[in-house]
């Protein structure tokens, strides 16, 4: 392992004029960017604890009702906060399903979104378009966990539970850099939608969360309208101790009758159904021979691996029992 600096900034300021430097990464919990550097699969030469920041574990009701997260809140605090509990109860469940008890407490939510692939050929550093090559080497090898469905030559499947329940309620994401590269000039501050910002996450190399290098993220969000309503959160796992997401469903149907159905587990970025499924199921009037037909018609341009055919299936019954869950 590469040695580097650690930095604990106690101002944003300072935190993305550290940032703006060649070779420094944000770091938050750890638990994933540490094993990547001793893997050698990231080299930073400093790293930039965002976790003292003011505001950064601060979790607030908005004027307008929504919801905002400062981006080192800790996976634990979401799975038990009341608010969450009471207002975002697929988010509470999404994050209380990550990982151990110790990554929880570790682990921050803005770092959860952020972490890369758990692709075993990703992960030892065998030639792929994640580690500077060409190709997904799983495609014709060992891919039993990985996707089944293809935007792109990466076929991993995404580990983050929270990211599939934050998609699932139209979060948002605060991103902040340095304009100016010191820690006393302005800032530059941009809005990006979670679905927007994984939009590449299977042709990218570098990254499955559209980030600079220089860019920080300050906050989540989650909007007024999303709040209440039906929510539903699954997650099917190999083994009944902490594991990652076979196939995860984050169901919502919102006060005014929309509908968001969106799948992880099963493409390099959390996937939402198409759009006409989830309108046929706020129509609401289905019976159980609907609900098959519509479960079906989702993952009807799913290309399953050889070995994830099964997948296919397991996606199915959780949009059925999903879709059973929150139709009117
Ligand atoms: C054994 C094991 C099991 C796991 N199981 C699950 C699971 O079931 N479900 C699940 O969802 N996850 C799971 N995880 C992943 C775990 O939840 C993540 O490692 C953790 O959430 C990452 O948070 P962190 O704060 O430690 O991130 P870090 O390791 O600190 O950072 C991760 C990445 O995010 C970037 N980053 C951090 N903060 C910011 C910021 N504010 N702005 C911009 N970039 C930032 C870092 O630069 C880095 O690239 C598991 C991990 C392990 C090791």
């Amino acid at each position: 392992m590469s040695g580097f600096d650690y930095l604990r900034p106690a101002s944003l300021p300072d935190a993305l004029a550290a940032l703006d430097a060649s070779g420094a990464r944000a770091i938050g919990g750890g638990t994933d960017l540490v094993p990547r550097i001793e893997e050698g699969l990231d080299t930073p030469n400093t790293v930039v604890d965002v976790r003292h920041l003011p505001g950064a574990r601060d979790l607030a009701v908005t004027p307008d009702g929504g919801l905002a997260l400062g981006a080192a809140v800790r996976i634990a605090d979401l799975a038990r906060d009341p608010v969450v509990r009471e207002r975002y109860p697929l988010l509470a469940d999404a994050a209380g399903a990550v990982g151990s008890p110790a990554l929880r407490t570790m682990g921050t939510i803005a770092g959860n979104l952020a972490q890369r692939p758990r692709c075993w050929y990703y992960r030892r550093g065998v030639s792929c378009l994640k580690t500077g090559g060409s190709g997904c080497p799983a495609a014709a090898g060992e891919h039993q966990y990985h996707g089944i469905i293809a935007d792109g030559p990466c076929r991993t499947a995404h580990p983050s539970d929270p990211a599939t329940a934050l998609l699932a309620l139209d979060a948002s994401l605060k991103i902040v850099s340095a304009s100016g590269g010191d820690a006393g000039a302005a800032l530059a501050t941009r809005t990006v939608r979670l679905a927007d910002a994984y939009a590449d996450a299977a042709i990218a190399a570098t990254h499955e969360l559209a980030l600079g290098p220089d860019e920080l993220i300050t906050q989540i969000t989650i909007p007024a309208d999303a709040t209440d309503g039906v929510q539903h959160w699954e997650k099917v796992t190999q083994r009944g101790a902490f594991d990652f997401a076979l196939v995860s469903c984050a169901a919502v149907r919102r006060a005014d009758g929309s509908v968001r159905l969106v799948l992880g587990g099963v493409g390099a970025a959390p996937w939402r159904v198409p759009h006409s499924i989830e309108e046929d199921v706020a129509s609401g009037g289905l019976d159980d021979e609907s609900i098959d037909a519509l479960a079906a018609r989702a993952l009807y341009d799913a290309t399953p691996l050889p070995g994830t055919t099964y997948k296919v299936r397991i996606a199915e019954a959780v949009l059925r029992r999903a879709m059973r869950a929150i139709a009117p």
